[in-house]
């Protein structure tokens, strides 16, 4: 061990070897607070020849690695656990920021730049990064692509993979592979940066991407619809979903998780509270207002919206979804899924939602919301212990009988690798490990993450 922890500092410098267990502490234990566990040291290098020797050694050590980013991620994936000797791989330093080529719309980062530093540069040359999310301040772009986020502009700018332009990881055995031309078309052999995204740090270490930035609008505009019903709000967004070009986000609040966040909101409700509310945002080079205006008239929802007329009223609105994360989490440790279920489908699981929690779980206290324009649901449970699973594996059968996934956006991480034959099947699994076996054969990059 003591070996280790000066080989590792030979390589990173001794700053940045943390074995002390204060020092260490932040690191391992997940946002949440559900999942924590002991590292035998947080490792910060500053560059892709330090993370391949960093992982070199290790290898060597037989210890394995848990690579971390912004530490905001909510299935686990960049917290150590007990099982076997782990350190955990801090990319904060990897944040070097290219110049915007304005042609191209790209620019290169390192994968310890955060969504915020990354959308003020995109902002600056007249353009935006076309992912946004709560957790701008601190999630990283190394995470957000091993994570393959989506967040509230997905709807319009899809996941963080189609973001990517280019790619450079360090594998297992610290080879670097690089692929950061840029170029927009390029079909020679396997896409090894496709299989890199989404990969949660199982495969490979991100030390770098070229992210593809889009256009940033001149105009934009937000409402907040307030319906009687899961059906009246997913009708609601079908209607708005064939009829607006310019929608940039279509969130969804049940009653319970629009209470929850409006308590520690002052002021009136902007809005009667009622059983769901749909929040609809557009980007446009025209007039954003007017085109969200005229699609809630031919929607027939003019009559249960009000619109934010100005930049301020605009944020407030969006404070009262972007704030529930948090304001949950602030009361307990919450039981979180992000599942995926298809729209056609999306009423009857939230009719059968509190029925199947009852069963399992009767004092819970159930928040749903999410991106309701991608199918996506956020159900959080505040009550059931931390360690009891019955709640987990009966929401996530629920999005399963529901023709859904078990995860559209966090990932699988160590939450819920035990769940993924509910929605892949024994060959695409055995076709995973086979991937896993050739890329990390001695297992060490995040052991227990996506496959158990
Ligand atoms: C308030 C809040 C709101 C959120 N909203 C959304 C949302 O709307 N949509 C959404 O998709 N997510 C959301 N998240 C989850 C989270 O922010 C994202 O998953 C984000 O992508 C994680 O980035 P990170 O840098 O914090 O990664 P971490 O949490 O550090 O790591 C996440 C995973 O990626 C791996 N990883 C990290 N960096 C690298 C790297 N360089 N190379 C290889 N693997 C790596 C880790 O091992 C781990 O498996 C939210 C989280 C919070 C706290």
């Amino acid at each position: 061990m003591s070996d280790l922890i000066s080989a590792l500092q030979a390589i990173v410098g001794e700053p940045h070897v943390l074995a002390d267990a204060d020092l260490r502490s932040g690191y391992e234990s997940d946002w949440t607070g559900r999942w924590h566990g002991e590292s035998l040291a947080v490792v910060r290098p500053a560059d892709a020849g330090e993370v391949a020797a960093v992982l070199r050694t290790c290898a060597d050590h037989h210890v394995a690695v848990v690579t971390q980013g912004g530490n905001t991620g909510l299935v686990g994936g960049a917290t150590p656990d007990d099982r076997s000797p782990e350190i955990v791989l801090s990319m904060r330093r990897l944040d070097s920021l290219g110049d915007v080529d304005p042609a191209l719309m790209q620019v290169a980062c390192g994968a310890g730049v955060t969504l915020a530093r990354l959308q003020q540069a995109a902002g600056d040359a007249g353009l935006q990064a076309g992912l946004d999310l709560a957790a701008r301040d601190s999630a990283t772009v190394g995470g957000l692509v091993a994570c393959n986020a989506g967040g509230l502009q997905a709807i319009r700018y899809g996941t963080a993979r189609r973001r990517i332009a280019g790619l450079e990881a360090v594998l297992a055995d610290g080879t670097v592979v690089s692929r950061m031309s840029g170029l927009r078309k390029d079909n020679a052999g396997y896409d090894l940066a496709s299989l890199l995204i989404g990969s949660e740090g199982t495969l490979g270490v991100i030390t770098g991407v070229l992210w593809s930035l889009v256009p940033r609008f001149s105009d934009r505009s937000l409402a907040l619809v307030a319906v009687d019903s899961v059906s009246e709000a997913v009708d609601a967004a079908r209607a708005l979903l064939g009829r607006l070009p310019s929608l940039e986000l279509l969130e969804f609040l049940d009653e319970a998780s629009i209470r929850i966040s409006l308590e520690q909101l002052s002021g009136t409700p902007p809005a009667p509270i009622t059983p769901a509310w749909l929040l609809v945002g557009c980007a446009s080079s025209g007039d954003a207002q007017e085109e969200l205006a005229e699609a809630l008239v031919e929607s027939g929802l003019d009559e249960r919206a009000v619109i934010a007329v100005d930049a301020i009223r605009r944020q407030r609105l969006l404070s009262i979804r972007e704030s529930l994360t948090e304001v949950i989490a602030a009361a307990g440790v919450p039981h979180k899924f992000d599942v995926g279920v298809p729209l056609g489908a999306l009423a009857s699981f939230m009719d059968e939602l509190p029925g199947v929690v009852a069963d399992v779980a009767p004092t819970a206290r159930t928040f749903v919301y999410g991106h309701l324009g991608d199918g996506n649901l956020h159900v959080n449970l505040l009550g059931p212990d931390p360690d009891d699973e019955s709640a987990d594996e009966a929401v996530l059968q629920l999005a399963a009988r529901s023709g859904g996934t078990i995860t559209a956006e966090h990932g699988v991480g160590r939450h819920k690798p035990q769940y993924l034959s509910l929605v892949r099947s024994d060959a695409e699994i055995a076709a995973m490990w086979a991937i896993k076996r050739a890329l990390d054969p001695e297992g060490i990059l995040n052991p227990g993450v996506i496959l158990a």
